[in-house]
């Protein structure tokens, strides 16, 4: 194929491999050190109960400030670091940092807020998933019904059975499971039933253009097939007064969006609520 393009496209498209694979050694190699060197931190973003107005909890997003790279997005390193399966101990990082958090605020006077953490493919394919996730919860103190963790539609392609069980267990326990990014990947209908979940997280790109009839009528029915399915509904990414007054009248549980707020920094935390109940 590169000879067929001739010898000055095999060179360009050679270097951009290779520039490519440089880029994620370089992320790689800084990414190794970051939790002990604590570079990592988390921002928490507020998921907003739509009928009553209050804030249901957070979901808890990484931040990575490298001294040498700067501010590294997820989106660029948290691929990389399901590849080279650094994502293990830094989820695990995630989980325990963010149970201790909200654990700390219900300690505070702020009670009943929820958390809900990402967790990636490879940790669920782990053994010792469900033993990891109760043992984070023993340690801080923080009761399970205030956990939700965030899987997505990638693990209908991994040991679907295997996963589905670990969920079920932690399901169980009390623990909500939500299905992030819904729609946006591989899930069909069928699937979705045989899932252990509790919550829909609907993406973002239904949300965007609301006003177009055809993400009206979308995003409508995922509300309804989730609450036919017994699950509750999040939607994700909500930014203007009209998406949030669309979803109100769609009945949608929760809502999460720079609407809202933008994630917040945990030291931040605490006086965005008092500021938020002060009016
Ligand atoms: P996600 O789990 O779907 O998280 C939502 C993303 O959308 C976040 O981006 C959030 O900042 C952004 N967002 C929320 N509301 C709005 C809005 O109204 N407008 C816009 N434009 N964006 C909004 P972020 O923090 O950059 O995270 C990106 C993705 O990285 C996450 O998507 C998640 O897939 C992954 N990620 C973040 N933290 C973790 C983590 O601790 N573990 C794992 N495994 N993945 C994580
Ligand atoms: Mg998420
Ligand atoms: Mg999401
Ligand atoms: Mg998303």
């Amino acid at each position: 194929k590169a000879k067929e393009a001739g010898k000055g496209t095999y060179v360009i498209y050679g270097r951009d491999m290779q520039q490519h694979f440089d880029e994620r050694m370089v992320i790689e190699s800084h990414l190794r050190n970051a939790i002990a060197n604590q570079e990592l931190s988390l921002h928490y973003q507020p998921l907003v109960d739509t009928a009553s107005g209050g804030i249901w909890g957070f979901e808890a997003l990484i931040r990575w400030n490298s001294p040498v790279l700067g501010f590294v997005s997820p989106l660029s390193f948290i691929k990389i670091a399901e590849d080279c399966r650094l994502i293990v101990p830094i989820g695990e990082w995630v989980l325990r940092t963010a149970c201790q958090f909200i654990k700390d605020l219900h300690g505070q006077g702020y009670e009943g807020y929820h958390i809900s953490v990402n967790i990636s493919v490879i940790q669920l394919m782990l053994d010792d998933f469900t033993d990891m996730v109760l043992g984070v919860l023993q340690e801080t103190g923080l009761p399970p019904e205030y956990l939700e963790l965030e899987i997505t539609e990638s693990i209908f392609m991994e040991s679907f059975e295997a996963i589905s069980t670990k969920l079920e267990s932690l399901k169980e326990k009390g623990i909500g499971i939500a299905l992030d990014d819904f729609g946006t990947g591989y899930s069909s209908l069928s699937y979705l039933k045989q899932l252990p979940i509790t919550t829909l997280k609907i993406d973002k790109s239904f949300i965007d253009s609301i006003d177009t009839p055809n993400n009206m009528s979308l995003a409508r029915s995922i509300v309804t097939i989730g609450h036919d399915m017994g699950l509750n509904v999040t939607a994700e990414g909500v930014e203007t007064p009209e998406q949030l007054a669309f979803l109100e009248r769609t009945r949608c549980d929760k809502i999460q969006g720079y609407f809202i707020s933008k994630p917040i920094p945990q030291q931040d935390v605490a006086d965005w609520v008092k500021g938020r109940r002060a009016g």
